[in-house]
C-alpha cells in the first residue's frame, strides 16, 4: 500500500473475511485493475471472476501461483504473477516518484456495513496527517514520544482504518512494525517474540488477555496488591511509591506476559467493557487509552487520557485537529442543551473522509455543513470526556410501544462477570426482550463446581439451571442500573463458541451482525419466546 501512494496510485483493502460476495462488489464498483493477494486467497479472488474481470486485468500472489490458475486467468485474457515474476518484471529501471497532492484519494477504505452493500470510504492524504499529526501532540502530551526504537504489534484486522493509521504514525517516526500470525494460539509466542511496546487491539483481544491471566488473578497477593493501587490511582496516584511497588513485585509479572516493554495500550474499533479497562490500567504497568472513531472521521476521534481514571469507561476528549458537537435527538429523548448534555456525536475537521465513492446520496445523509453525524448517541461528561451511551440506528418499539435501544442494554448487561458477549433482541410483535449470552467459561463452571451440577461447558450451555443463573445474574445488573421493566431479558440461550466471523455473526472488528445473528439464532430465538409467554 505504501509503494502504491508513493507512486500516485491508491489502494482499496479488501478484508479476508469479507466473502467472495462482498469482495466481486468491490472489484467492480471501485474498478479495481490489479489485485495483490496472500497465495492462499488467490483462489478467492479467482470466485469474481467473470464478473471482476471487466476491471481486472493483473493478479499478483504474495508467494506462488499454479499452473491451474495460470490457465484459469488467462481463459479471461487476465496475467498473474508469482511474486518473484512480478518482482522482477521492473529489471534495472529507476522510477521517479510523483509529487502526491494533499487532496489526493490515498485509499478507498470500504467499511465492514453490517447491513446492506459495503460502502466505500475516500479516504485523503490530508486526512491521514491531520490526524496523525493531532494523535502525535496527544502521545506528547502525556510524555509519550515514539523513537524508532518504538516496536508497533498489531492485532488489528489489518484493512481497517485503525491499523492504517496506526502503521503511518509509526513509520512516519521511524519505527518498527511486527505483525502477528494471525493465531490466537500462536499469540502469547508471537508477543514474546517481538516485544512491542506499543500494544493496539480490537477490545476483543484484550478481554481475552484478562480471562488469560486466569490462575494468577486468584492469588490473595494479586487480589490485594489490586485493591491498593485501584484505591491509589482512584486518587490520582498512579505513580506514587506504594504503588509503584505494586508493579514491581506482583504486575512485573503481567507486564512480562506482554513482552515486558508495552508502555501504552490502545483499544478501539468497538466498547471496551470498563471492567477490562480498569483492569489493564491497574495491572499492565502501561498507558491504557481508549479511542473511537469511525472509518469516516479516519479511524481515532476521542482518546482517553491514561492518567485519569475518572475517564474509565469513556472515549476520553476529542483529538487535537478536529471539532465536535452533540446534536440532539427528540425522538429518542436526547437532548443535547440538557445539564447532562446527550445527543448524537458529530464531527468536524480535515481529518474527515471526502464522501462515499459514487454514493453522493449517502453522503449528503450523513454529511450536512461540514458535520459528519455519526449516529452514535454520546454524553459529555463534565471533565470534557465523551462516554458512547447508545447509537441511532439501533431503537425499534416493543408491541407495547416501549422505545427500546438494544445497544445500549447491551453495553449495561456487558459488564456482567458471568458473561463474555451478549447479543440483545426483540421485535415490535412481541413485548419482551431475550437474549444471546456467551457466558464465561470460568464463571459457570465455578457456579457448577458449587451448585453440585456436573458437566463440561458446552452440558452446562444446555442446563437449564445454568440458563436461569445467567438470567439471574442479568437481571441483578438491570435492578442496579434501574432499567425499565420491559429492558429486563426473560430468557436466554446460551452458546458456548464466541460470536465469531467464520458464522459470520459479527464484522472484522467485532461489531454484531443484527440480521445474520437473527438468521442464525431463529430458532432459539422462536424457542425462547415460546417458553417465556
Ligand atoms: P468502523 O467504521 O467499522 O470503525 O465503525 C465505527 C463504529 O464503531 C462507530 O460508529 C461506533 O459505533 C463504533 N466504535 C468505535 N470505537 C468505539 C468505542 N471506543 N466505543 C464504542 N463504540 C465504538
Amino acid at each position: 500500500m505504501e509503494a502504491c501512494n508513493a507512486h500516485g496510485v491508491y489502494c482499496v483493502p479488501l478484508y479476508d473475511t469479507l466473502g467472495a460476495g462482498a469482495i466481486e462488489f468491490i472489484l467492480c464498483h471501485a474498478e479495481v485493475e490489479i489485485a495483490f493477494a496472500e497465495e492462499k486467497k488467490v483462489a478467492e479472488l479467482l470466485k469474481t471472476f467473470p464478473k471482476s474481470t471487466e476491471f481486472l486485468k493483473t493478479i499478483v500472489s504474495f508467494g506462488k501461483v499454479t499452473q491451474e490458475q495460470k490457465e484459469e486467468v488467462s481463459k479471461y485474457g487476465l496475467s498473474i504473477y508469482s511474486w518473484d515474476e512480478f518482482i522482477s518484471l521492473a529489471g534495472d529501471q529507476e522510477f521517479d516518484l510523483p509529487v502526491n497532492q494533499r487532496t489526493d484519494t490515498c485509499t478507498i477504505m470500504y467499511t465492514s456495513g453490517t447491513t446492506g452493500d459495503p460502502k466505500g470510504v475516500l479516504i485523503s492524504n490530508a486526512s491521514i496527517i491531520c490526524l496523525i499529526a493531532g494523535v502525535d501532540r496527544l502521545l506528547n502530551s502525556v510524555n509519550e514520544r515514539l523513537e524508532e526504537t518504538d516496536v508497533y504489534m498489531s492485532y488489528l484486522p489489518l484493512a481497517h482504518i485503525f491499523d492504517r493509521v496506526v502503521e503511518e504514525l509509526f513509520m512516519f517516526h521511524g519505527a518498527s512494525i511486527g505483525f502477528w500470525r494471525g493465531d490466537v494460539k500462536l499469540l502469547v509466542e508471537d508477543i514474546g517474540t517481538l516485544k512491542p511496546t506499543i500494544l493496539c487491539a480490537v477490545p476483543r483481544v484484550l478481554d481475552r488477555a484478562k480471562i488469560s491471566a486466569g490462575g494468577f488473578i486468584k492469588s490473595t497477593m494479586f487480589n490485594l496488591a489490586y485493591k491498593f493501587k485501584q484505591f491509589r490511582m482512584m486518587r490520582g496516584a498512579k505513580h506514587n511509591e506504594a504503588a509503584a511497588i505494586c508493579d514491581k513485585v506482583v504486575f512485573s509479572k503481567v507486564k512480562e506476559g506482554l513482552g515486558g516493554n508495552v508502555r501504552v495500550i490502545l483499544s478501539g474499533a468497538a466498547p471496551l467493557a470498563t471492567h477490562v479497562e480498569e483492569y489493564l490500567r491497574v495491572v499492565t504497568c502501561a498507558h491504557v487509552l481508549q479511542g473511537y472513531g469511525l472509518t469516516e472521521t479516519c479511524a481515532g476521534s476521542f482518546v482517553s487520557l491514561p492518567n485519569q481514571m475518572s475517564m474509565i469507561g469513556t472515549v476520553g476528549p476529542p483529538v487535537p485537529n478536529i471539532d465536535a458537537r452533540l446534536e440532539s435527538v427528540p425522538d429518542m429523548n436526547y437532548d443535547a442543551l440538557a445539564s447532562t448534555p446527550r445527543g448524537e456525536i458529530c464531527i468536524k475537521g480535515e481529518t474527515l473522509f471526502s464522501g462515499y465513492y459514487r454514493r453522493e446520496d449517502l453522503t449528503e445523509e450523513v454529511l450536512v455543513d461540514g458535520w459528519f453525524h455519526t449516529g452514535d448517541i454520546g454524553e459529555w461528561q463534565p471533565d470534557g470526556s465523551m462516554k458512547i451511551i447508545d447509537r441511532k440506528k439501533n431503537i425499534f418499539k416493543l408491541s407495547q410501544g416501549e422505545y427500546v435501544a438494544v445497544e445500549n442494554l447491551e453495553n449495561i448487561y456487558g459488564v456482567v462477570s458471568a458473561i463474555d458477549s451478549i447479543w440483545v433482541y426483540g421485535n415490535s410483535f412481541e413485548s419482551f426482550l431475550v437474549a444471546v449470552v456467551n457466558p464465561n467459561k470460568e464463571a459457570l463452571e465455578s457456579w457448577a463446581e458449587g451448585n453440585g451440577t456436573s458437566g463440561d461447558f458446552e452440558a452446562l450451555c444446555e442446563n437449564p439451571k445454568a440458563k436461569e443463573y445467567i438470567l439471574g445474574e442479568l437481571s441483578k445488573t438491570g435492578k442496579e442500573k434501574k432499567l425499565k421493566g420491559f429492558e429486563f431479558i426473560r430468557a436466554v440461550h446460551l452458546d458456548p463458541v464466541p460470536f465469531d466471523m467464520e458464522r459470520d455473526l459479527i464484522t472484522p472488528t467485532y461489531k454484531r451482525k443484527r440480521p445474520q445473528l437473527l438468521k442464525y439464532y431463529q430458532g432459539a430465538i422462536d424457542n425462547m419466546y415460546k417458553s417465556a409467554k
